[in-house]
């Protein structure tokens, strides 16, 4: 039987689904296939937190890791936009790089559709974490101190 040659996976999104992917593939798989992780933003966020941001109990950086440090692990990182998705060929294009894979994980997540709640885009809740951060961009609507050192909720 032909051994088999080193394939590529390619997993996109590095968010919660897709940095788990990554890494329960890199640990099941030979060396010798690659794992490359695409995500838009270079940090991973770990959204569930959003909430202790808001109450004070954690910082907005303190949700965030960047994500080329998989790289340690042997997962490959490119930060970049997934504008398309070539099913048939298992391809996409990032920033005019064609990436190929053999396998596709798709976790790219969801998205808000703020215009179909009255008032959600104006309230900015797209990126909480953003908006805690004040280095990051402007902040929502209105803003009150939390209980903690760190926090604020917003509205
Ligand atoms: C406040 C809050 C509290 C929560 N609490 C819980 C909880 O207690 N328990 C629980 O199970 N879940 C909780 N969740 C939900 C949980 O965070 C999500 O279900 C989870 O993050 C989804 O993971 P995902 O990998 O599918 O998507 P995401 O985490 O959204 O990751 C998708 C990634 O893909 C990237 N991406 C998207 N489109 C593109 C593109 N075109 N090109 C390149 N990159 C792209 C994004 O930047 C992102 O990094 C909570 C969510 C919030 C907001």
């Amino acid at each position: 039987m032909a051994a088999v040659t080193g394939q590529t996976v390619l997993v996109l999104g590095g968010g919660v689904g897709g940095v788990a992917a990554a890494n329960r593939l890199r640990r099941g798989l030979d060396r010798r296939h690659k794992v490359v992780l695409v995500n838009r933003d270079p940090d991973f966020t770990f959204a569930a937190s959003y909430l202790w941001v808001m109450s004070g109990r954690r910082r907005a950086a303190q949700l965030t890791r960047p994500l080329p440090k998989l790289g340690r692990r042997g997962i490959e990182v490119v930060i970049g936009q997934v504008p398309h998705i070539d099913p048939a060929t298992r391809t996409v294009t990032v920033d005019g790089r064609e990436l190929n894979a053999d396998h596709l994980v798709v976790a790219l997540g969801a998205d808000y559709a703020t215009g179909r709640v009255p008032g959600l885009a104006r309230a900015h809740l797209r990126d909480p974490v953003r908006r805690a951060d004040p280095r990051r961009g402007p902040g929502p609507d209105r803003v009150w101190p939390g209980r903690g050192r760190h926090g604020r909720s917003a509205v």
